[in-house]
């Protein structure tokens, strides 16, 4: 018997204990603490079985199979590797939970015991480890925590419950995939989606929110700036493409500071710039990769027009044979979050964990793919779970350290504390928008 599964039976038997006996809020500390232990067996198993983006098999079946075990309607293979599962309820309004199930191409060096061992291959065929270092473990882990719960206590919801564990958010895909593929027409549409996301900014115990946008819309640039190579004791038989890129580097950063309003985000940044071979050779063309990251959607637009037009100008300036190459992919949308919605999450996580562990959050300049449900046409939010250990937290903020951030081969949720809340602010949210007439 895989370790999982004995993680899914372990947590049936405590679960149906639980529904048995006592009759309290399914949110509440003591519904939570019941199934925390299989919660956290989960959380371990997952966390030793990371899978990369769109190769989640093994993450996809444990939790379609902990689903199914509750009574849910489960739909594998959806958007290649997602699932789906439904749990109607009587009348009453349809909310969705998300989850997503990819892990990291990181080498974890936590130093935990349960620290993740796995190597392999990437798509391009190279050999790579791979870890939770996103904390997607721990949102599955509440995620079935949440549906465990919820399908347990079913005379104190009502409506439709669809529970989706998503591939590919960190390669950013798996969302669209999953909506091309009929989440919201072969599937009960949703009026609300939720989810949440780990948070290393926030002591474990916290939660945060941001009203409105609250990651950024990416896009990806290549320019390709092309000279006229030679002799590097002879620069005035060439048009040297690097001194061109160098001029265009500098002037790409006057659009942030001259051309966006100082009130309205926006980073463009020059990560990656190639050109040459040797001291004493001009080549003949230079490579530059830029991220370019906005909230609002004129104002990528504006972006992306600008660096466009200074690129061409740059080379026309520096006699360039011709016109620069320059051409966006990786396009993704910014996540807004509901304001409505917003607050009345807000304001349930408020009466759920106390006022002081709930703040508002500022946005972030990262990519979601979460953005795509709300696209799509649904009021949804994504909240924020404290994740780090709250004497970690307080030392680091006395001594001005860093912590790990997501993604860091060194990041690791403080486990039970986070899960703990994670599990008890994903109920009571649910509960709220699921509410009895
Ligand atoms: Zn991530
Ligand atoms: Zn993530």
């Amino acid at each position: 018997m895989k370790a999982w599964m004995i993680a899914i039976l372990l947590w049936l038997i405590c679960a149906r204990g639980f529904a048995a006996g006592v009759d309290k809020s399914p949110s509440s500390t003591e519904s939570v603490d019941a199934i925390l232990p299989q919660m956290e067996a989960l959380y371990i198993d997952l966390h030793q079985h990371p899978e990369l983006s769109f190769h989640e098999q093994r993450t996809a079946a444990a939790m379609a199979d902990g689903l199914r075990k509750l009574g849910f309607d489960v739909a594998t293979g959806v958007g290649k590797v997602g699932v789906v599962g439904v749990l109607k309820n009587g009348a009453g309004p349809t909310v969705m939970l998300r989850t997503e199930l990819d892990a990291l191409p990181v080498k974890e060096q936590t130093g935990l015991a349960y620290a993740s061992q796995v190597t392999t291959h990437n798509d391009a065929g190279a050999e790579v480890p791979v870890a939770h270092a996103c904390g997607h473990d721990l949102h599955m882990s509440a995620w079935m925590g949440t549906a465990t719960l919820l399908s347990q206590a079913r005379d104190q919801w009502r409506g439709t419950l669809v529970l989706i564990g998503q591939p590919a958010e960190e390669t950013v895909g798996g969302a669209s995939s999953m909506i091309a593929d009929g989440l919201y027409t072969r599937f009960p549409k949703p009026d609300y989606v939720i989810a949440i996301h780990d948070e290393s900014e926030l002591p474990a115990g916290k939660v945060g929110y941001t009203p409105g946008y609250s990651h950024a819309n990416v896009n990806s640039v290549d320019i390709t700036i092309y000279g006229k190579g030679g002799h590097g004791a002879m620069p005035q038989t060439t048009v040297d493409p690097i001194v061109i890129a160098a001029r265009t580097v500098l002037a790409l950063q006057t659009i942030v500071s001259r051309e966006v309003g100082p009130g309205d985000p926006a980073v463009i940044t020059v990560g990656s710039i190639h050109g040459g071979t040797k001291h004493n050779i001009i080549p003949d063309s230079v490579h530059l990769q830029l991220t370019v990251r906005s909230y609002k959607p004129e104002t990528r637009k504006h972006l992306l027009a600008a660096i466009e037009r200074i690129a061409k100008a740059e080379s026309e300036a520096g006699g360039a044979p011709k016109p620069p190459l320059v051409e966006f992919s990786d396009a993704s949308d910014s996540v807004y979050n509901d304001p409505k919605l917003t607050e009345r999450v807000a304001a349930v996580l408020r009466k759920r964990l106390g006022n002081d562990k709930v703040v508002e959050m500022p946005p972030k300049m990262v990519a979601e793919d979460f953005s795509e449900y709300g696209r799509a046409g649904v009021p949804s939010v994504m909240f924020f779970v404290g994740a780090v250990n709250p004497a970690k937290y307080e030392a680091a903020r006395a001594s001005g350290t860093r912590l790990p951030s997501l993604h860091s081969s060194q990041f690791a949720p403080d486990v039970r504390p986070t899960l703990q809340t994670a599990i008890e602010a994903e109920t009571a949210v649910m509960l709220d928008l699921l509410r009895k007439p």
